[in-house]
């Protein structure tokens, strides 16, 4: 199937899976206005045309027929998306994968650069647990020489994504895989039913610890902001740098728009992984909901 947000968005508005015709081209629903008891609504995902054969309910984009099935309002959205998504290049059919020389910390090793590696996630908060859970490594040779590697699956547990910290010295910044970003960090460990926090990097989501989304940077994926209107977590923390208050606000409108209960979370200059989960727990929980108001606040007094 070419389109995969557009199947996953259909499914979820006509609230049943379609059967998929002519190799992924076609969609047949069940009719919402004549209810036959076979899929006779096709709708095509490239072009948006959709049609009854019974009734002869039709009309010739999404919109339309977001219109004509009374379709909630974030759908919409990601009609708008979907448009941006046609224009990226497709994803490429080769899998993801980890250098040939990455080695897991999680096993024995007499390599000095194992014991520095180790050393420098515990010195950044990490446990037994988060290296074995995270699958975290390190790597010899090549572009990622010296660095820890942080691993990020997909919800069907495949590699999306990879960065590398440097650990011998704190100046050099990340590097990040060359793979689209255009993915969820950590969705293989991230359940949308429960409250999430979006933070910018890897060791931020380990300091969170529970429900946390690395961004790898500052803003929103495509797959992410799709994910986010149609699994609707009951509240969103928005928890970035606090040199980035003009993306925190990007987020924060549009979780609101979306109806996503949202609270913006301030730490005062200093990141997650620096004052650590407890108290950057104390300070996600004493944070107070933002609404549209709030957030027209705060974008004129930081002149947004
Ligand atoms: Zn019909």
């Amino acid at each position: 199937v070419e389109h995969p947000i557009i199947v996953e968005a259909l499914t979820s508005l006509f609230g049943h899976k379609p059967f998929i015709q002519k190799g992924g081209e076609e969609l047949s629903f069940f009719c919402p206005k004549c209810h036959h008891y076979k899929r006779k609504l096709n709708v095509n995902v490239e072009t948006g045309q959709w049609h009854c054969w019974v009734c002869d309910f039709r009309g010739k984009t999404f919109a339309t027929l977001l219109n004509g099935v009374d379709a909630p309002s974030e759908f919409y959205a990601i009609l708008k998306t979907k448009r941006r998504l046609s224009d990226l290049p497709p994803t490429p059919s080769e899998k993801l994968t980890l250098m040939e020389d990455f080695h897991p910390l999680w096993k024995r090793s007499s390599d000095v650069m194992h014991r520095l590696a180790i050393n420098y996630c515990i010195s950044r908060g990490l446990t037994p647990h988060e290296i074995i859970r995270y699958n975290i490594g390190y790597s010899n040779t090549g572009d990622f020489r010296n660095r820890i590697i942080l691993p990020s699956y997909d919800a069907h547990g495949e590699l999306n994504f990879f960065c590398g910290r440097e650990f011998s010295t704190k100046y050099i910044p990340y590097r990040l895989c060359e793979s689209t970003k255009n993915i969820i960090g950590f969705e293989s460990m991230v359940n949308f039913k429960y409250q999430l926090t979006l933070v910018e990097g890897t060791f931020d989501a380990f300091t969170v610890k529970y429900n946390a989304i690395p961004l790898f940077g500052k803003t929103m994926s495509d797959k992410l902001k799709i994910k986010l209107i149609l699994e609707k977590p009951p509240r969103v923390n928005v928890l970035l740098d606090s040199d980035a208050m003009g993306s925190s606000l990007a987020i924060c409108d549009f979780l609101i728009q979306n109806n996503i209960e949202t609270y913006l979370i301030i730490l005062d200059g200093k990141d997650p992984n620096e004052i650590g989960h407890t108290r950057t727990w104390d300070i996600i929980n004493q944070s107070e909901q933002i609404t549209g108001l709030d957030l027209f606040k705060l974008k004129v007094l930081h002149k947004l």
